[in-house]
């Protein structure tokens, strides 16, 4: 864990795939302080107190799911200038990497169908 001292007014910027996060420390007393975060409106902000493991897990999970799909839509971008083709898996529907002329599909379909035959 990184631990930073920081004085009145003083900010950290969190750099995410979803944004910038800003914390900056609203006022401090010996034992309290207060703490100013601006966030995007898609990150979820809670005090840990109020989740229990399973929820924290939950939310967890869910932002590793946003961050698959902007590092996809990112992926995709690089694709496209790069002349190389995306397209959904034949089975599935997943976006994967094609080779030219070749059958889209992903790996976990892949590997189901050489488990199959
Ligand atoms: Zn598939």
């Amino acid at each position: 864990m990184l631990c930073l001292t920081r004085k009145v007014g003083e900010r950290i910027l969190l750099f995410t795939t979803d944004g910038v996060i800003t914390i900056a420390l609203g006022s401090a007393h010996p034992k309290k302080a207060k703490l100013a975060i601006d966030a995007p409106k898609q990150v979820v902000v809670v005090r840990a107190d109020l989740l229990d493991e399973k929820a924290v897990q939950e939310q967890a999970d869910l932002a590793l799911a946003r961050a698959v799909d902007v590092d996809l839509a990112t992926l995709a971008k690089l694709l496209d200038r790069s002349g190389l083709d995306m397209s959904p898996c034949r089975l599935c529907g997943k976006p994967v990497i094609c080779i030219p002329d070749g059958i889209p599909m992903c790996v976990t379909c892949a590997k189901q169908e050489a488990e199959g035959q």
